[in-house]
């Protein structure tokens, strides 16, 4: 008997798991080579409900909740690596954020759409003087004019950006309480002043791809700001907390995707007359593959699992981020090593997978961003958790 996962969550799984083979693979070299963006196959895993767990069913979610979250971001990501961002843009990040910190009618207006997969979304935090402290780094500014406000900048390295149609963008109000920073909704596709420019990336698809943004006079109504000014960092450090559980998750499915795949190939490619499994060098990369990615998983599930109570979530957010990190670093490096020279091969999906790992090592805060949040908290200089942790769809008892 093993631990498991209550049988809707195992129901849940197994239909990402259809969906990609069925749906996704089929199509999938099409889309990169071509470019476009698989805009149909994102709205089929909207209709699927693949999106809508962390949200209430009168907004078309199944408020199936965080763990269910988790479970459908790691099945994807180990399937289909490429398709995880979605649970970012669509699932989490960017809906979520929305959901947690807009009024009513911001929520009508933008997260069913989102969570259906009929709008694309985008989560706009980067910019190009630097991801991991926002604080100094956010240099977009955001002047009023009457009932609007006009945002001039660059963000960098934002997911979806080329086919967004709404996002969260932080940029800074001059003269506003605190640093400034305030969270917007915006629609690029909606507005002239935004520009997006995709940036190649070696092993990362193109067609579901990063980019440049540059924003020249781009407005945004002032009933489209979330949150008051001022309020932005404070909205986008929440944001991050619940990106962590996309991302563990996601780096979790990544860990095992490069577990099963080294497992299986040090089985049957033999050297000498012997499965290269036999070899206890061979051996111990395996070990800590597969011990590395049970306990990733296992850290992943608790974030989700305590989400769902409505309990603070910061601290074991960073610890299983970080982890996760490394251990789908472990699992990469044994998949490299027993493809031997057939690892560089584009062939076999190693580099991918590889690059994946990597795009995830930094996105939702450096592994140097979570030392010091973990150390920093772990030496008692600054509690994880000391903000309050907001959390619409499951508020604590008593809140
Ligand atoms: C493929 C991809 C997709 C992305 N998608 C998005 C997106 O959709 N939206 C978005 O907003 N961002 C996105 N990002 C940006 C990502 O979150 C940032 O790259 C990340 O936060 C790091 O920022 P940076 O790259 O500017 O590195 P920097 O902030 O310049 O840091 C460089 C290095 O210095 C280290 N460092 C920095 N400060 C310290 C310190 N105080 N102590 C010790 N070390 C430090 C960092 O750990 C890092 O290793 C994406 C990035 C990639 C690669």
């Amino acid at each position: 008997m093993d631990f498991t996962l209550p049988e809707e969550l195992e129901a849940v799984r197994d239909s990402v798991r259809r969906f990609v083979h069925e749906v996704w693979e089929p199509v999938a070299a099409g889309y990169e080579e071509s470019g476009a963006f698989p805009r149909a196959e994102i709205r089929r895993m909207g209709e699927a409900g693949f999106f809508g767990a962390a949200f209430p069913e009168e907004l078309g979610g199944s408020a199936m909740g965080f763990l269910a979250v988790s479970v459908i971001a790691e099945e994807l990501s180990c399937a289909a690596p490429e398709l995880g961002y979605c649970m970012n843009l669509q699932a989490m990040t960017c809906p979520f954020t929305i959901f947690n910190w807009g009024e009513d009618r911001q929520i009508r207006a933008f997260v069913p759409d989102l969570i259906a997969g009929r709008r694309i979304g985008m989560f706009a935090l980067t910019e190009p003087g630097g991801g991991s402290d926002p604080r100094t780094s956010i240099r977009t500014t955001a002047r009023r004019a009457g009932d609007l406000y006009r945002l001039d900048g660059a963000k960098m390295f934002i997911t979806f950006a080329h086919a967004a149609d709404v996002g969260v963008l932080l940029a800074r109000v001059p003269d506003a309480p605190g640093h400034g920073i305030t969270a917007f909704i915006v629609e690029p596709r909606r507005h002239p002043g935004f520009r997006a420019d995709g940036i190649r990336m070696s092993g990362l698809s193109w067609a579901l791809r990063a980019n440049a943004v540059f924003l020249e006079d781009f407005p945004v109504p002032v009933e489209h700001r979330l949150g008051e000014e001022g309020e932005g960092l404070k909205i986008a450090l929440n944001a991050l907390e619940y990106g962590r559980l996309t991302v563990s998750a996601r780096l979790v499915g990544l860990a095992r995707a490069c577990t099963e795949r080294a497992v299986a190939y040090a089985r049957e490619r033999e050297v000498g007359g012997r499965a290269i499994g036999r070899h206890q060098m061979v051996q111990e990369r395996i070990a800590d593959a597969v011990v590395a990615a049970d306990a990733a998983r296992l850290m992943a599930y608790r974030v989700g699992w305590a989400m769902d109570r409505g309990l603070p979530a910061n601290r074991i957010a960073a610890r299983a981020k970080y982890f996760a990190t490394t251990a789908a670093k472990t699992a990469a490096a044994a998949l490299f090593e027993v493809h031997g020279g057939y690892a560089l091969a584009d062939e076999y999906p190693v580099r991918k997978l590889r690059a994946y790992v990597d795009m995830l090592t930094v996105g939702e805060g450096t592994e140097n961003v979570q030392r010091i949040l973990i150390a920093e908290d772990a030496l008692g200089f600054r509690d994880a958790d000391r903000h309050p942790s907001r959390n619409r769809l499951r508020r604590p008892a008593g809140d």
